[in-house]
């Protein structure tokens, strides 16, 4: 089981289940999304994790026709994870949130082709120039060797 907060901590979750994948993303909105290099997301089970204090708050947003819903914390603005009617019973959590982030390591790089050119990747981590199929970042996750 593990647990996460906000930067103001009012609002806290607990995640207890298995990632379904983790993986690095340098794509502009990213970039953008996290005003920093690149976003990390970890894909879970939606019934694996709970707010445990607080509120979350949803905005839903329209990234190039698909509706995506933020959730996040209204005090502090810390955003949590997205969800998609797209792909129903999975989100996608922003692990930075945890607070232990030591245990889980991005098995893939994507959208390298807008990486900013000081970020060394490490060259044995799989690389995508822009967005693969959410079933090989799958794949690759459950063959993992580290955590
Ligand atoms: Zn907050
Ligand atoms: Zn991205």
């Amino acid at each position: 089981m593990y647990s996460g907060s906000c930067e103001c901590k009012s609002v806290r979750y607990q995640f207890e289940g298995k990632p379904l994948t983790c993986y690095a993303c340098h794509c502009t909105d990213c970039q953008t999304a996290s005003g920093s290099a690149f976003g990390l997301s970890m894909i879970i089970n939606d019934k694996d994790i709970d707010v445990t204090e607080g509120e979350m708050s949803i905005n839903t947003l329209d990234y190039n026709g698909t509706k995506v819903q933020k959730h996040y914390c209204a005090q502090c603005g810390t955003a949590f994870w997205f969800s998609a009617d797209d792909y129903p019973n999975i989100i996608a959590l922003k692990p930075g949130t945890f607070d232990d982030t030591s245990w889980f390591t991005p098995i893939a790089h994507l959208w390298v082709r807008s990486a900013q050119p000081w970020v060394v990747l490490d060259k044995s981590v799989p690389q995508y120039e822009k967005q693969p199929e959410i079933s090989e970042l799958m794949d690759l996750w459950a063959k993992r060797k580290n955590t």
